[in-house]
């Protein structure tokens, strides 16, 4: 049975529809992307999975349970880290745990988690004395000082310079060694390449995809790039004319190629025959970047239905309700704040309101 079930969500915001016909399956132990350009309904997504918001249309099943109905049960199996960490600056790292874990029934050891979080050297420091990839450790300690089965890590890594966000991926690796499900919001691809073993991608509140990281990017037309730089004249023509290419770009005596898994044979052989040898010759393969940037292209486009999904007729549902949710592991969405007043809640007051 999948640990996360999501069959066609929907939510407005008055006339904005930002998740139109949802569907995924996110099964257990796996690290689940969920990829999107800015806007794209990614947050809203997972908040309606961890109960934080009430879909319009519907049907979202976490560990069996209905994120509206059985809050209080699941906010014991599913930490949740969303958004722009912030705590008062004066709390430090032992204090917000201490206070986190006091939440929960069976709270992990702080001591430990810590330590596990490479933190234990700042144990006393206040919050606002920490740097951004502290803070964001912190954040994930946060989520997980409940002992979860589920961890909801919203854009975890944004603002981290990349040693600090190549430590957070090793961390997330580790999260999910242990066996906790993660759902990974994210705008990276290089983050969702590394981490993740499937990938949702979503774009004006529709999933486009739903595969593997490397299943997207061959999805994507499995495409290669062949840079090289002409040792002789070169007709670009010759090049274009080849079935097996897609794309020519010439820049004085360098090339770009772009075509099939055909094409760079293809392309060697008009270069023998012409008495050009490529120097300096590269073979990119596509990648998530690449991926993504085809899929996201198209203003319009069909969503995609999930693997192993059979759309289901929408259950009535109303607007938000205050939110008596899943404690968040100081995730506020502070930077969203300001246009969107149904989103200010003080995460510590949330968290002890549980
Ligand atoms: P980002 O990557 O920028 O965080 P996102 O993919 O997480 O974006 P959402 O935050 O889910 O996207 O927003 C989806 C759409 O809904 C956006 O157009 C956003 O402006 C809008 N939206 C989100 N929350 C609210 C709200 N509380 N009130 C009104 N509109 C909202």
């Amino acid at each position: 049975m999948p640990v996360i079930e999501v069959r066609g969500l929907h939510k407005e915001y008055g006339p904005k529809v930002a998740v139109d016909d949802v569907s995924f399956t996110v099964q257990a132990g796996e690290i689940f992307g969920i990829l999107g350009p800015n806007g794209a309904g990614k947050t809203t997504t997972v908040e309606c999975v961890v109960g934080l918001r009430k879909p319009d249309r519907g049907r979202v099943s976490v560990l069996g349970l209905d994120p509206q109905r059985d809050h209080g049960e699941l906010r014991e199996l599913v930490g949740v880290q969303l958004q722009e960490s912030q705590l008062p600056d004066k709390l430090r790292v032992q204090e917000a745990l201490d206070l986190y874990a006091s939440f929960y029934r069976q709270p992990a050891d702080s001591g430990e988690l810590i330590a596990r979080l490479g933190l234990a050297d700042r144990r006393d420091t206040a919050f606002g004395k920490l740097s951004g990839g502290q803070k964001q450790r912190l954040s994930v300690a946060l989520a997980l000082i409940g002992t979860p089965k589920v961890a909801v890590l919203d854009e975890l890594t944004t603002g981290l310079d990349p040693s600090a966000r190549r430590e957070v991926w090793g961390l997330i690796s580790e999260i999910r060694d242990t066996g906790v499900t993660v759902v990974l919001v994210t705008h990276f691809m290089e983050e969702a390449e590394r981490l993740c073993d499937r990938v949702a991608v979503i774009d004006n509140g529709r999933i486009i995809a739903t595969d593997t990281p490397s299943g997207l990017a061959t999805r994507a037309g499995g495409e290669q790039y062949i840079r090289f730089r002409a040792s002789a004249a070169l007709d670009e023509s010759l090049l274009a004319e080849l079935p097996e290419v897609s794309g020519v770009r010439r820049d004085g005596a360098q090339f770009t190629v772009t075509g099939n898994e055909g094409a760079l044979q293809a392309v060697i052989t008009v270069l023998i025959r012409h008495g050009v040898i490529a120097q300096h010759l590269r073979v990119d393969q596509a990648n998530l970047d690449d991926a993504f940037v085809a899929l996201t292209r198209h203003d319009q486009r069909p969503s995609e239905p999930d693997d192993n999904s059979k759309k289901q007729a929408g259950e009535p549902g109303g607007h938000d309700q205050p939110p008596s949710a899943p404690a968040s592991a100081a995730g506020d969405n502070s930077k969203k704040r300001a246009s969107r007043p149904d989103k200010e809640r003080n995460h510590l007051n949330e968290a002890r309101r549980g």
